[in-house]
């Protein structure tokens, strides 16, 4: 089950990530993060990620600190 870890405390809700993953497995979440926006949030209840980290690549926070693939 492959999947990315998104820091919370540096993720500015530019939502580029929720743009970019051909999966669409990161929404907005009901978190406000330090930009007073809602945070990213990964959302993938049926395994679809496939660990390409383009979301992690795309973020200009680095705040996607991990992408599992396994
Ligand atoms: S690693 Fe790829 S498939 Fe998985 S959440 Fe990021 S962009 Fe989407
Ligand atoms: S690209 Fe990075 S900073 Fe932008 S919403 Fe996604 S995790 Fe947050």
């Amino acid at each position: 089950m492959s999947h990315i870890k998104i820091d919370n405390n540096k993720c500015k809700s530019c939502y580029l990530c929720v743009d970019v993953c051909p999966k669409k497995l990161i929404k907005k979440s009901e978190t406000i993060g330090k930009t007073g926006e809602y945070i990213a949030q990964f959302c993938d209840k049926n395994n679809e990620c496939i660990a390409c980290a383009q979301c992690a690549m795309v973020c200009p926070d680095i705040a996607i600190t991990e992408v599992i693939k396994s």
